[in-house]
C-alpha cells in the first residue's frame, strides 16, 4: 500500500467509534523518508481542531526538547497510536487501539525507519507487543533503547515518557530531557559505528 492509499482509509475509517468525534482525522507529520519516527497516544483537542500531530502544549514542549538534542521536526516523523481524538482526552480503549493498529503498522513498513522513538505508555505498549518485546511499566523500560532486527536491519526502538506528562507533572521534565540526551548519544554512536549489538 502506498501513502495515497493509506491517507485514503483512514479519512473514511469507521473501525472504532472514535470517528464520530474527531473534527479531523491525525494521520501524521513530518519527513515521510526520515531514518527516525516519533510515536504518541493520540490527538488532542488542539491536533484535532488542525488535523496534525504535537501542534499543542505538548507538542510546544516536543519541539524544545528535540531543538536541544539538534533535531527539528523537519527531520523526523511523527504518529500517534490513534489516529482519532478520544472524548475529552481520556487514555485509548484496547479495542480502539486494536483497530487502528494496522494503519501503525503500515506507516511504519512505508518508512523503515532506523530509530521508533515511543513517548508515553500506549505508544511504547503497541511497540513492544508489535517486536516481541516485554513491555512491564513506563517508568521500568524508558531510557534505554531496545534491539531488533526489522527491514533487512537494526532497529532502535527507544521508550520515554510522553511529553504531557512533564506538563502536568514538573517533576518529570528532568527525566525526558535526560532520555533526549541518552537518545542523542545513541544516534550520534551509530553514525559512527560505534554500535554494538544483537
Ligand atoms: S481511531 Fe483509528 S480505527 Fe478508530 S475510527 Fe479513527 S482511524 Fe479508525
Amino acid at each position: 500500500m502506498d501513502w495515497e492509499e493509506l491517507e485514503k482509509q483512514i479519512l473514511n475509517c469507521k473501525k472504532c467509534p472514535l470517528y464520530k468525534y474527531a473534527r479531523n482525522k491525525v494521520i501524521g507529520d513530518g519527513n515521510k523518508n526520515s531514518d527516525i519516527v516519533f510515536i504518541g497516544e493520540a490527538p488532542g483537542e488542539e491536533e484535532d481542531k488542525q488535523g496534525k500531530p504535537f501542534v499543542g502544549r505538548a507538542g510546544q514542549l516536543l519541539n524544545k526538547l528535540l531543538e536541544k538534542i539538534g533535531l527539528t521536526r523537519d527531520q523526523i516523523y511523527i504518529t500517534n497510536v490513534l489516529k482519532c481524538r478520544p472524548p475529552n482526552n481520556r487514555d485509548p480503549k484496547e479495542e480502539e487501539i486494536e483497530a487502528c493498529k494496522p494503519y501503525l503498522v503500515i506507516q511504519l513498513d512505508l518508512i523503515k525507519p532506523t530509530y521508533i522513538v515511543t513517548l508515553g505508555r500506549f505508544a511504547t505498549k503497541e511497540i513492544f507487543d508489535l517486536f516481541g518485546l516485554k513491555f512491564s511499566s513506563i517508568t521500568k523500560v524508558r531510557g534505554k533503547p531496545y534491539y531488533v532486527r526489522r527491514w533487512n536491519k537494526i532497529v532502535t526502538i527507544f521508550p520515554t515518557l510522553h511529553p504531557a506528562a512533564a506538563l502536568y507533572h514538573t517533576k518529570y521534565l528532568p527525566i525526558i530531557e535526560q532520555d533526549f540526551e541518552k537518545l542523542k548519544e545513541i544516534i550520534s554512536n551509530n553514525k559512527r559505528g560505534l554500535l554494538k549489538f544483537i
